[in-house]
């Protein structure tokens, strides 16, 4: 069965083997009055699908469908809709796919810190008890305030991998005011890493990229980065970038074999240091409380409506280019997506395509 009546996507209908989806169909969500129906034409691959589709976070429901960095063209808009897409519009689905609008968070446009009503794009349950089902599927039902509009000159493969890693990069550089004159670390160098070196840099900053190993420096200084420090290889760093750090982001995937201390000792007194991950809590996160007098050290999830638009406005002004790997949507495609991202074999963010080919028109 097809559209509307049921969809298809590439689900986890076998928990114990997740890294091989399968094709299934299922229901959309309820429709709500300010829903709005997209077709997915494209989905980027988050670090965070494959921790979902191997129940690390949260609960799998049966034939779940991960993806949470859609790109699609809107087929219908429901009757009280008042942002303005309409159907035929090329538009965007993040991570989040709800919140409950009206708390004091959503109010002061910080919909992705509610703590009343949000429902995640993926493994997330609506408070009617429909699922959320995501991106690697034909369509997804999002509430409009959730869809964003894609600018015409933002290409859709380069897009996709903005509506996750893209914003989750963008929001505390923004919130940090990052800009001329200010010095940035950008630790662990990823999906979102390479992202955030791309954007301090178009932002205006000087970009210091921090990895354990030498071997991504050459990728770091095409991506635009000034200096490059490989903290596992020698001490000389140190002394050279002693206190030069206005605003660190702490990118990485595991935190357990990082050097804290050291690190936080580039940062100027005042400056921040802001960790996009959540940590893993089966170890404990050892920092020296000397190495953190002075500084700041918060946290940052995702991005609101209004910082989704600086955003691509930021990609369209300063035409950039992620580095983005494409592979055909499908079981075997899915398969092998989640198998190189599980094991951070990509360079450095894959956006799933061929949506057509797949689930037909
Ligand atoms: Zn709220
Ligand atoms: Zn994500």
């Amino acid at each position: 069965m097809t559209y509307p009546a049921k969809v298809e996507g590439i689900a986890i209908t076998d928990k114990k083997d997740w890294l091989h989806p399968k094709k299934a169909s299922y229901d959309l969500k309820t429709a709500g009055d300010r829903d709005v129906d997209i077709k997915v034409i494209a989905c980027g691959v988050c670090g965070s699908d494959v921790h979902c589709a191997a129940g690390r976070h949260l609960p799998l429901f049966e034939d779940c469908v991960v993806g949470h960095e859609i790109i699609g063209e809107v087929v219908k808009v429901g009757p009280k809709c008042t942002a303005g897409v309409k159907v035929g519009d090329r538009v965007g689905v993040g991570a989040q796919s709800l919140s409950c609008l009206e708390c004091e968070s959503c109010i002061a446009g910080n919909e992705q810190y509610c703590k009343k009503n949000t429902v995640y794009t993926i493994a997330s349950i609506y408070p009617d008890g429909s699922k959320a089902q995501g991106g690697f599927g034909s369509h997804v039902r999002t509430h409009e305030y959730f869809v964003h509009p894609i600018p015409k000159e933002l290409d859709t493969v380069n897009a996709a991998p903005l509506l996750c890693g893209g914003i989750t990069a963008f929001s505390p550089l923004l919130r940090g005011q990052v800009g001329p004159g200010k010095t940035v670390g950008i630790v662990g160098i990823g999906g979102i890493g390479h992202i955030a070196i791309l954007f301090a840099k178009a932002m205006g900053a000087k970009v210091i990229a921090i990895s354990r190993s030498a071997s991504k420096k050459e990728d770091c200084l095409k991506l635009g980065a000034d200096e490059y420090i490989a903290s596992a290889e020698g001490d000389d760093w140190k002394q050279k970038f002693a206190g030069s750090i206005d605003f660190m982001l702490l990118c990485n995937s595991s935190f357990s074999k990082s050097n804290f201390d050291s690190l936080f000792s580039l940062i100027k007194l005042g400056g921040e240091v802001c960790s996009i991950g959540i940590p893993d809590m089966s170890y404990r996160l050892s920092i020296s409380p000397l190495s953190l007098l002075g500084i700041k050290f918060g946290f940052s999830a995702l991005g609101s409506r209004n910082e989704f638009q600086k955003m691509f406005e930021l990609v369209k002004k300063n035409n950039i280019k992620l580095w983005v790997e494409t592979l055909p949507i499908g079981e075997k495609g899915l398969h092998e997506a989640f198998e190189r991202v599980e094991n951070g074999d990509v360079k450095y963010r894959c956006t799933m395509v061929d949506y057509d080919k797949e689930f037909g028109n």
